[in-house]
């Protein structure tokens, strides 16, 4: 299971074109959290969320 950029949709416009943005300090403590930040390729949006990478 996979949440990550490949499914998910910006909170702001709604797109499915979001990838994962770069991480600033406060990122990589987040990032123990399995919270990253992303950023929207149509309304350049930064938000933060969930990526959890599960291989089954
Ligand atoms: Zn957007």
């Amino acid at each position: 299971m996979i949440i990550g950029p490949e499914n998910r949709q910006c909170p702001g416009c709604g797109s499915k074109r979001v990838r994962l943005s770069h991480r600033r300090r406060l990122d990589l403590l987040l990032s123990l959290f399995l919270v990253r930040p992303f950023r929207c390729r149509d309304c350049y949006l930064r938000f933060r969320g969930l990526y959890i990478r599960l291989v089954l």
